[in-house]
């Protein structure tokens, strides 16, 4: 899966709108804004349609804040 949208964020927890880049199945969720899980948490979520999880060519965005922040 991969972040379609942000719909909120506080602090470093958000809702997000995850899109499935095999199906285009979308789906909302929580998540939590650091590189771990940008990088290691979102590319694993399976696709809860076709269970597939994101490809070679996932790309994590950035997090909103620095990772020393504190917020
Ligand atoms: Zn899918």
């Amino acid at each position: 899966m991969k972040i379609k949208t942000i719909q909120s964020q506080s602090r470093r927890d958000f809702y997000a709108i995850y899109e499935c880049e095999h199906c285009g199945h979308t789906e909302r969720g929580t998540g939590y804004d650091d590189d771990n899980f940008h990088r290691n948490v979102i590319p694993k979520m399976k696709c809860t349609k076709c269970g597939k999880i994101a490809g070679s060519d996932y790309r994590p965005l950035t997090t909103k804040y620095r990772a020393d922040e504190v917020v």
